[in-house]
């Protein structure tokens, strides 16, 4: 089974060493280092310690970093002033407001008022229009990831059926459109799909954001199929994703939960701060 893992935290690790190398470079050039901020409002345990990640990660890459800390009563007008001074202040490079935002708080207006510029999470408008539209620019990093990890392997998608389970806007719906653009045939499903098996034993690429434990079982894939999983879950029994681990035999490659899609999600974001630092430097 070991040789069907797609090992996203490996692929993870050469991407921050990559970045480390650049970053060190451009220093050279621009004279200081790329600068990530993440805020964090209130103090949900899953959020802290994905910002945590990225914080290691960052450290791993070399790159500057700062965590803003809010309290979780701070009012809409609060956030919306912090990301207005971090818009303004020349050193950051890139802003991520890590969600979910607590309620009372409108996570969209927050995600418009960084500069599309700063947009590391590339959930701006602007970004996925970007996306849409096939322009380079700052893309969402799940979906970066997952394509990173298919490139890597090696995993040919032209002309290949990939599914796509869910279609967030941060997940399902950007990874969609980059399976597109890299000439798969793509079908994005979602909660009002009548018949979801018919639609994943058609993939040869699964992708599944639907946020279900072990939702996909063996008899709904394809024997040979690349399956992503980008769900995580925390059970009695450690993490799961949403593709039941009784698909892996089946399988031709599949990403484990853990060590698969999170950490090049991760390295994803590093690597879109060093991009968008070498954009405004070289403007
Ligand atoms: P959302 O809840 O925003 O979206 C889930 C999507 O799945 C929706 O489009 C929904 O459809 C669809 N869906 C839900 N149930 C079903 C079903 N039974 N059949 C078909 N489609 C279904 O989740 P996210 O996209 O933000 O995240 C998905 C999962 O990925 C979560 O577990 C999340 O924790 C994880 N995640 C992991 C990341 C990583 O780095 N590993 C990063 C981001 C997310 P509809 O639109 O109709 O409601």
């Amino acid at each position: 089974m070991q040789d069907k893992i797609l090992n996203g935290r490996a692929l993870s690790r050469i991407v921050e060493a990559e970045v480390n190398e650049q970053a060190g470079r451009l220093c050279q050039e621009f004279g200081r280092l790329p600068k990530l901020v993440v805020i964090l409002v209130g103090d949900d345990p899953a959020s802290s310690v994905y910002v945590r990640n990225k914080e290691l990660s960052a450290e791993r890459a070399g790159i500057l970093h700062e965590t803003i800390r809010m309290p979780k009563d701070s009012s809409e007008a609060d956030l919306l002033a912090a990301v207005a001074e971090l818009n303004a202040d020349d050193s950051v490079d890139g802003i991520l407001v890590q969600l979910p935002l607590p309620k009372g708080i409108n996570a969209d207006k927050v995600i418009e008022a960084i500069s599309p510029e700063k947009d590391v999470d590339g959930f701006h408008p602007i970004s996925m229009g970007r996306l849409l539209a096939g322009l380079d620019g700052l893309a969402p990093c799940t979906p970066s990831g997952i394509m990173e990890i298919l490139d890597h392997y090696g995993i040919d998608l032209k002309g290949k059926k990939a599914v796509v389970v869910g279609r967030s806007n941060i997940v399902g719906k950007p990874a969609a459109l980059m399976l597109l653009k890299a000439d798969a045939t793509v079908v994005c499903t979602h909660s009002r799909t009548v018949d979801l098996a018919a639609e994943t034993k058609e993939a040869d690429v699964l992708v599944v954001a639907a946020g279900r434990p072990n939702m996909i079982k063996k008899e709904m894939i394809k024997p040979g199929c690349v399956l992503i999983d980008v769900g995580i879950h925390k059970t009695e029994n450690g993490l799961c994703g949403d593709v039941d681990p009784e698909c892996y035999e089946a399988a031709a490659f599949y990403t484990p939960v853990p060590g698969g899609v999170g950490p090049m999600t991760v390295a994803c974001l590093i690597r879109n701060t060093l991009k968008a630092y070498e954009l405004r430097n070289r403007r």
